[in-house]
């Protein structure tokens, strides 16, 4: 995926997916690598997430690896000026001051790894990803497996009815599902439901 020759020019990769899709694994995957290339690594969470460790990022599969928790992207900045490598993990979690600070950051040469989820509950881009997909260099998109079907799932489904946009949890609030099985709150019936109903009205009136 990565050119082999990067000599002195920084750039951005993004890992985003639904819960349970890996991200976090994948952000722990390339920046352990770039630790054994004796690389300069500096890892960062925001604060509100604080669900497994305060000074680790740990995946659901419970790799670990060291983080600072910062409380904003600034921070970010600050901490990371020696670092070649710079890791960002649950990036949803992060207002818009996300994507020029990743921008001043890749600009000074340095290798940016920002992981997090595309979609909130409702199905919904979750900002600041969009933004970061839109002027990075590298794009993983990761997939978890349905849990009621067993396709790619590409959505996080809220098992609990509540409505606030973040509400950290893990396999006690989300399951992954597919865009067949994804419901989105309010609206009972999935997509796929209501593409069918349509259907059937459509070749009702003809
Ligand atoms: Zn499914």
């Amino acid at each position: 995926m990565l050119p082999i020759i990067h000599r002195n020019i920084g750039w951005i990769e993004v890992i985003c997916g639904s819960m349970f899709s890996g991200k976090t694994e994948e952000l722990i995957r390339r920046t352990r690598r770039a630790i054994i290339a004796r690389q300069k690594v500096a890892i960062f969470k925001p604060q509100i997430d604080d669900r497994f460790s305060k000074d680790h990022i740990v995946s659901h599969s419970e790799l670990k690896i060291p983080s600072m928790m910062v409380e904003s992207p600034r921070q970010i900045l600050e901490m990371a000026l020696e670092s070649q490598v710079v890791g960002i993990d649950e990036a949803q979690f992060f207002d818009d001051s996300l994507v020029p600070i990743c921008l001043k950051l890749a600009n000074m040469g340095k290798r940016v790894i920002v992981a997090g989820l595309d979609m909130d509950y409702r199905g919904i881009p979750f900002e600041p990803i969009p933004q970061l997909l839109a002027v990075a260099e590298y794009i993983t998109k990761t997939h978890a497996i349905c849990v009621i079907c067993g396709n790619p799932a590409n959505f996080t489904q809220r098992k609990t009815a509540d409505e606030e946009r973040v509400i950290v949890g893990a396999s006690d609030i989300y399951e992954a599902r597919c865009r067949n099985c994804f419901e989105p709150p309010q609206e009972t019936p999935s997509q796929n439901e209501r593409n069918r109903k349509k259907a059937t009205e459509e070749a009702t009136h003809k």
